[in-house]
């Protein structure tokens, strides 16, 4: 079995580390951009040579995080020391810096994942923890980074993204007391509230009005099911990244325990999985060859929408 590392393990690699990289996964969210640019900024603190990667089209809404102008597109031949993985259950989601992870002298792994297929040469993975956002802070206090009000809004961010702003059953006590650390740097969170929940656009709320209107409940309403195509961006004006917080509304229904997303891409089918209390949706993407927490999944299917919807189904109804 592949042994833990702690954070005195991965703070002595980048320690001795000349040059880093920092990289997560493809359809970026809260947790990873406020993870990597809370460490790319830590990091810079403390006089490294760091950069952040570039690996997907960053959502608009997140375009408010310091730093995030500064994320970059690896040249080809960059070849870093350490590169450090964030907020990835496998290597494929770290999409087209995959080679790149695994041809630097040394790969950390830092994730929250319970999928998690421990691919670094350091792993560290606390599955019960709240985000990608908590490890990265404790990782800066083992390295002895002062955080300041940027890399707090960064890691607030990341925190505040995947615990549903600090509902759902993985924000803990020590959730909690790291945010209140944060306060203590004098960062604006009113503000990153705004910016993360007050600010859908017309064409999202079109999207999912739409979108919404076309739910199908399954297995005594237990399960709700809601698609988005292509047509249907086309219809509202909206974009694929404006469906973030659709699924959830769909979870968020009296009833529904199991709430399933399906998104219409070029080749294939995005589906994206949200249980509210036990059912376990980890278990059911990785099925799928996909993964992610018990209370939040996803995978990707390269088949039609309705061969896409029959074979989750199927599977749910075994599992449910
Ligand atoms: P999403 O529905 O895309 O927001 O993803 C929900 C959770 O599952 C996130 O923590 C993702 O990182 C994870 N996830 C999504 N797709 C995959 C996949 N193909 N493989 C592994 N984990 C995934
Ligand atoms: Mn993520
Ligand atoms: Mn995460």
């Amino acid at each position: 079995m592949i042994k833990m590392n702690s954070y005195k393990e991965l703070s002595k690699a980048i320690k001795e580390a000349k040059s880093i990289a920092i990289a997560s996964h493809v359809s970026p969210d809260g947790d990873n951009l406020g993870s990597s640019l809370g460490l790319y900024l830590g990091l810079k603190k403390i006089k490294k040579d760091v950069k952040v990667l570039k690996v997907d089209k960053i959502p608009e809404k997140y375009l408010f995080l310091p730093a995030v102008d500064q994320i970059e597109e690896a040249e080809s031949n960059y070849k870093p020391d350490l590169f450090i993985a964030l907020d990835c259950a496998d290597e494929d989601r770290l999409h087209i810096n995959k080679d790149l992870a695994r041809s630097s002298k040394m790969l950390i792994n830092l994730d929250h994942h319970i999928s998690n297929t421990m691919y670094g040469d350091l792993n560290l993975i606390e599955k019960d923890s709240s985000s990608t956002g908590e490890l990265v802070y404790k990782l800066m206090v083992e390295l002895g980074i002062e955080i300041d009000d940027e890399i707090a809004s960064c890691i607030y961010t990341a925190i505040s993204s995947d615990t549903g702003s600090f509902k759902y059953s993985n924000t803990s006590g020590r959730t909690h007391k790291i945010v209140s650390e944060l306060y203590k740097t004098g960062f604006n969170p009113g503000e990153i509230n705004i910016k993360l929940y007050q600010n859908q656009t017309m064409e999202q709320t079109k999207l999912f009005s739409h979108a919404m209107s076309g739910l199908e409940t399954y297995f005594q309403a237990k399960v709700g099911l809601i698609v988005v195509s292509q047509e249907m961006l086309k219809k509202t004006g909206a974009k694929m990244e404006d469906t973030e917080g659709l699924v959830e509304q769909v979870r968020d229904i009296k009833g529904i325990e199991l709430a399933i997303l399906l998104k219409e891409k070029e080749d294939c089918i995005k589906v994206s999985t949200r249980s509210k209390a036990y059912f376990n949706a980890s278990d059911l993407c990785a099925y799928f060859n996909g993964g992610g927490h018990k209370r939040a999944a996803g995978c990707t299917i390269y088949k039609s929408m309705q061969d896409a919807k029959d074979e989750i189904l199927e599977k749910v109804e075994s599992l449910i």
